[in-house]
């Protein structure tokens, strides 16, 4: 079981507040990634944690998608890897990277069966949760026990409030049929389960320590109920281990 939701959500902010500079170069001689090792055959990527160099400009951060990775992996016995520090180039887009290189060696040494890669949409797009699966190829032994782990904490495909939305495939978040991206990666390269998970502002920001220029409130139980889906998510691949 997980701690209250507060303290859950207190864990992520206080993590995305101390550990994660979007805009902030690595320290001479680190990373811009970190990992945690796991227990379990699970792995939770986070290439957007902070800002990401693609073509010629630097794109904003997937915000609290790196604390997300750590403190689920904390929770869940997951392994995580995640961006801390601006990085160039982007991981989900340019496949000669050390982030995909340490990646490959990550999946190869513990027996990964299964990357979830997260990501954030802005708060006004038009679902709560968009799974991107390549039009249902790159996670075909995990892909329906996925949508059935976010239906059962009521998210569905014709959810009149918005925020409860779960997209399947949608154009623009398919995981990866257009770009190099880490699910594609995984997939295509490695052999192994993938799937892109991107979260709506509303349910993954946890506090405004870093505002940006748009106005919206966090939306703490959906967060929450986003959260409880992916813990259930990792909890069902040990067990099949
Ligand atoms: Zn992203």
């Amino acid at each position: 079981m997980l701690a209250a939701s507060s303290a859950w959500a207190q864990q992520i902010s206080h993590f995305e507040a101390t550990q994660v500079r979007y805009s902030d170069d690595p320290l001479p001689g680190q990373a811009s990634f970190r990992y945690r090792l796991g227990t379990r055959p699970v792995l939770i990527s986070a290439p957007h944690g902070a800002r990401h160099w693609r073509e010629d400009h630097w794109k904003m951060q997937d915000g609290y998608t790196a604390a997300l990775a750590h403190v689920l992996a904390e929770h869940t016995g997951a392994h995580a890897l995640y961006t801390v520090r601006r990085i160039r180039p982007d991981p989900n887009y340019d496949d000669d990277c050390d982030y995909k290189r340490t990646l490959a060696k990550l999946l190869r040494d513990h027996s990964i069966r299964l990357v979830l890669d997260l990501h954030g949409a802005r708060f006004d797009r038009a679902f709560g949760v968009a799974l991107g699966t390549i039009e249902g190829h790159s996670c075909p032994d995990f892909e329906a026990g996925i949508i059935q782990a976010f239906v059962a904490q009521g998210f569905e495909l014709d959810a009149p409030d918005f925020l409860d939305r779960l997209a399947l495939n949608m154009p623009d978040y398919r995981g990866g049929v257009r770009q190099r991206t880490v699910t594609r990666f995984v997939w295509e390269q490695c052999r192994i389960n993938a799937i892109q998970i991107e979260l709506n502002a509303h349910l993954r920001v946890v506090s405004n320590h870093a505002p940006t220029s748009f106005t919206f409130s966090p939306d703490p139980v959906r967060q929450r109920r986003a959260v409880e889906a992916m813990v259930s998510i990792i909890a069902a691949v040990a067990v099949g281990q």
